[in-house]
């Protein structure tokens, strides 16, 4: 396996899979092996920026759905990234590494508030970042704030951890002719409608010439096997 090519990459995890087995919510277990996951790569000297959605907790189209104002509906979304966020960093400093949740939302005495220079300040000091409350701004995702930090930071790519190995031309849990790309462009994404992220993610990750590596994330060490580029996955630019 080759060593890693990249200096700064961004790591972005759904909501969902800090569930683990559970129907809703943190399972801390989960946690502790996405944690060890992520040391692992620190541990090769890559800079590690998280984003962890809140769709574990809350989606503000799901309270929309119910009758809910959208952009309060939203702001609950955007405090649920917030709580994985906080569990993501509270595990990895029980394991040792420092951490810190750079949040959009000012929230000075829970976490520090997110700008570049100070996450560049971290990344460069040996720390994990886990930037928390997405773009900050309701009628957005957590795709769309991980590309929008990819971007500022200058992550040299967007491993984004999914249920599947990679982008395919169907659904493979339910259409068996379905083919994996190993390479596709986001122009493709777009036109195949192959919806991998939100079309404004997609747009923010073309538009900035970062790469994305979609990869599943439900297979212990694939996020250090698919930095070191092995293993499974489909890489879009
Ligand atoms: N959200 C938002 N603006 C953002 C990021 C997230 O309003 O920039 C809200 C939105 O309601 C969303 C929820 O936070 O449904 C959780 O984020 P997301 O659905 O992206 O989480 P994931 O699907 O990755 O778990």
């Amino acid at each position: 396996m080759a060593s890693p090519t990249y200096k700064r990459i961004l790591l972005k995890l759904s909501g969902e899979v800090l569930m683990g087995n559970q129907p809703y919510g943190i399972d801390l277990d989960t946690v502790g092996r996405l944690a060890d996951e992520v040391l692992a790569v620190a541990a090769t000297g890559v800079q590690l920026a998280l984003v962890i959605g809140g769709g574990n907790i809350f989606r503000g189209l799901a309270g929309a759905a119910k009758g809910m104002d959208r952009v309060s509906a939203d702001h609950m979304g955007i405090m649920a990234t917030v709580m994985n966020a906080l569990a993501m960093q509270g595990v990895l400093t029980r394991k040792g590494m420092d951490a810190r949740v750079l949040s959009a939302i000012a929230m000075p005495t829970v976490c520090e508030t997110y700008s570049r220079a100070k996450g560049i300040h971290h990344l460069e000091a040996g720390r994990v970042i886990i930037c928390a409350a997405g773009t900050g701004l309701p009628f957005f995702t957590t795709d769309t704030g991980a590309a929008l930090r990819a971007a500022e930071l200058g992550c040299d790519a967007l491993f984004k951890g999914t249920s599947v190995d990679g982008v395919y031309s169907a659904d493979p849990k339910t259409d068996p002719s379905a083919r994996r790309f190993d390479r596709i462009t986001f122009g493709e994404i777009l036109s195949k409608d192959l919806r991998i992220m939100d079309p404004a993610a997609i747009a923010l990750a073309r538009d900035n010439g970062i790469p994305v590596v979609v990869f599943s994330i439900r297979k212990p060490g694939a996020v250090l096997e698919v930095v070191n580029g092995g293993g499974l996955f489909t890489t879009v630019t």
